[in-house]
């Protein structure tokens, strides 16, 4: 056997995958590995036992197609020989009669149609002969390639113990050789997808599946009129090989079998740990070791389970054979062919990866955040029997660590909480930002209105004042004059204050104590008797560089609209505070506060909720237009509902310090 550089025979179908692990949990011996979310399979790794092609609902492994070699071979002019495998009764249920079969086999254009079982008879008796010797040491039977490959590569202490006795399948291949010629060319046919890179004796390997495609591709079906029998040898009792426990029946040494001194075990699970017990030396049997239950439920027949109906149709065929009273010829044939070599050779190919420390182990399972014992769930969703074995794979370069569903899931409540987190946070910027862009197209507004009345504003006054210079004292035109000039003094006041909003004015900065600037704006505001002022400081460092003359006009404007907005007295709170950077003032009061429809408009020139002569709703777009002057923030919290709390404004304004 040579598996050196074995091709690849089972391969993953990326976009059928889904990423369920469930290859992963039926993979004998760690041969998937997952890698950026996608399942692949590791030739290296990979012992071809088909259990992934089995289990994998979406049908996303898939094996090597070897069709298109057989259909090349049968279009060469070499000879060419189908042998198939003992376990086709159970595939081909639908034809009770086998000469339909090997019909449908030889119309393909195969010159031979040769039983494995007769090669399965040959080398039952070469067990036969190791297994009666008593001297023998245990062994371990060879004729399943996917236990022999693991051997190979997990136990390759135990190569040894394999019996060096060839498969039936390259056996039957030595006795085509020799019965027809040593140049036919051989295609073994069988349900075995680890039987593709057994051999290099044997020229190609097909499943059932894939001789189903060929008839199909073919157009051939069963024909009573193109029947034909198999060519010599036939099988005997190898017939029954394929079923568990078939060699045992095959070689029919009940002796072995009552002594005891076989050892059946089938399926992965079972010969891993007949495998574990033999190594260390607690099982002193042979063993017989099958990767699936009997060759009838090999990954390579076309239809799924039934295993019982399989075995039965196995039994009916041999009995069949038994009754046909060959047995004469079946034994000239075995005498003729029991010089022929069935011997076989093995060889250590090791594929084990070396184990992590316990460091490492822990690393790996402390960035899942598995801490501790209680943590370690072992549900076993991402294909390992246990975290442990989970972070063993990951560090082995197998595994990712999204692939433990507990992980998994908590990372995700973090990030839809995180989400969450940024979609309020950008609720609140959007709304800022279409704020922000209202007030700079009413800044752009109020800007060009302002200054296109300057200038006549400018000459209204100034030829206002000429003519009330020039008028005489008791000129009864005289008091219009003075309203003239005083309404128009008003007027270029209200101008002044869109210029400030627009941002058309320059700011001076001067190094300021904050504290004491503070609480001197509070002087310059009448407040009645029924309000009480609340001054705090929680300044470190008050020193700050502003425009005092308009940050004075800020502090001016909010305490007087705070006062405002208590008429029957309250609390006026102003709280200073700072940051290395920054310097915090809020001005809050407990008066009727601001009602949520109209707590964007505040800002908004013009908007006034005051009676006429009272507002004018300018103050708040010249707090905002000075603050953003000075790259400040301003910010403004009210609530009206008693029932909410106690009802009032707050203002809150960030400037930076330099
Ligand atoms: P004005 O004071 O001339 O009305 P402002 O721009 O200063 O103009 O204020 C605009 C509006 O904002 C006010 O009319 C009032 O409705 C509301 N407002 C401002 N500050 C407060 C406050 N502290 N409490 C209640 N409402 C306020
Ligand atoms: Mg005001």
């Amino acid at each position: 056997m040579n598996s050196t550089a074995r091709k690849q025979l089972v391969y993953t179908v990326k976009d059928r995958c889904r990423v369920c692990y469930t290859c992963v949990r039926e993979c004998p011996v760690k041969a998937i590995r997952i890698n950026n979310g996608q399942a692949e399979v590791m030739n290296e790794r990979c012992i071809a036992c088909g259990n992934c092609v089995r289990v994998c609902s979406q049908g996303a492994k898939i094996y090597l197609d070897a069709t298109g070699e057989a259909e090349a071979l049968l279009a060469s002019d070499y000879r060419v020989a189908a042998c198939i495998a003992p376990s086709f009764p159970a595939e081909f249920t639908e034809m009770d009669d086998y000469t339909l079969l090997v019909g449908m086999i030889r119309q393909l254009g195969f010159d031979y149609v040769v039983e494995v079982g007769f090669g399965a008879d040959m080398i039952s008796l070469e067990y036969n002969k190791l297994f009666d010797n008593p001297e023998m040491p245990p062994l371990i039977t060879s004729d399943c390639p996917s236990v022999v490959y693991y051997i190979e590569h997990y136990h390759p202490d135990l190569v040894p113990s394999l019996a060096p006795v060839a498969s039936p399948m390259v056996a039957t291949t030595r006795i085509i050789r020799r019965e027809y010629g040593p140049d036919v060319r051989v295609v073994f046919i069988g349900p075995c997808i680890a039987k593709k890179a057994e051999s290099t004796e044997v020229n190609v390997v097909l499943t059932y599946a894939e001789l189903r495609k060929l008839f199909f591709e073919h157009s051939i079906v069963p024909d009573i009129n193109q029947t034909a029998c198999f060519d010599p040898p036939l099988a005997g009792k190898g017939a029954v090989y394929p079923v568990s426990r078939g060699m045992l029946q095959t070689v029919n040494n009940s002796d072995n079998i009552f002594n005891g001194n076989v050892v059946v075990a089938e399926g992965t699970e079972n010969y891993k740990e007949a495998i574990r017990e033999y190594e260390c030396g607690s099982l002193k049997h042979h063993l017989e070791l099958l990767s699936c239950e009997g060759c009838i439920m090999g990954p390579g027949m076309s239809k799924s389970s039934q295993k019982y109906a399989r075995r039965s149709k196995i039994s009916a065929y041999a009995r069949k054979k038994l009754d046909q009273s060959q047995y004469q010829d079946w034994q000239k044939n075995v005498r003729k062919f029991a010089a022929l070599d069935f011997t076989e050779q093995f060889f250590p190919r090791d594929r084990r990866l070396p184990l992590p420390t316990k460091e490492e182990i822990d690393g790996i399972l402390f960035r899942m955040g598995k801490t501790r014992p209680e943590d370690h769930l072992n549900c076993g969703a991402c294909g390992y029997p246990s975290c442990s074995e989970h972070a063993i794979a990951i560090i082995e370069g197998l595994a990712e660590s999204e692939m433990c569903l507990p992980y998994t899931i908590e990372k995700l409540h973090n990030s839809v909480q995180e989400l969450n987190l940024s979609n309020e946070k950008l609720a609140t910027t959007r709304q800022a930002l279409k704020q922000s862009e209202k007030l700079a197209s009413m800044g752009q507004l109020s800007a060009g209105i302002a200054h296109e009345l300057n200038n006549p504003l400018g000459v209204i006054t100034m030829y206002a004042n000429i003519l009330l210079e020039e008028s005489d004292p008791e000129d009864p035109g005289r008091k219009d004059l003075e309203l003239i000039v005083e309404q128009t003094n008003r007027c270029k006041n209200i101008v002044g204050g869109l210029l400030n909003f627009a941002r058309k004015n320059q700011i001076r900065k001067t190094e300021t104590n904050m504290e004491t600037f503070c609480r001197k704006s509070l002087q310059s505001v009448i407040i009645p008797s029924t309000v009480t002022v609340n001054f705090q400081s929680q300044m470190r460092n008050s020193m700050a560089m502003v425009d005092q003359d308009q940050l004075m006009q800020v502090l001016t404007n909010l305490e007087k609209n705070a006062v405002e907005a208590m008429p029957g007295g309250g609390i006026l709170t102003m709280r200073v505070s700072d940051t290395p950077d920054e310097i915090r003032i809020a001005v809050s009061d407990t008066g009727t506060g601001i009602s949520p429809e109209n707590l964007e408009k505040v800002f908004t020139p013009f908007f006034t909720t005051k009676e006429v002569g009272k507002g004018t709703g300018l103050g708040l777009p010249l707090v905002y237009g000075i603050v953003k002057m000075h790259k400040g923030k301003i910010t403004v919290e009210s609530n009206t509902n008693p029932s909410k709390g106690l009802p009032g404004t707050c203002f809150r304004i960030t400037i930076p310090r330099n």
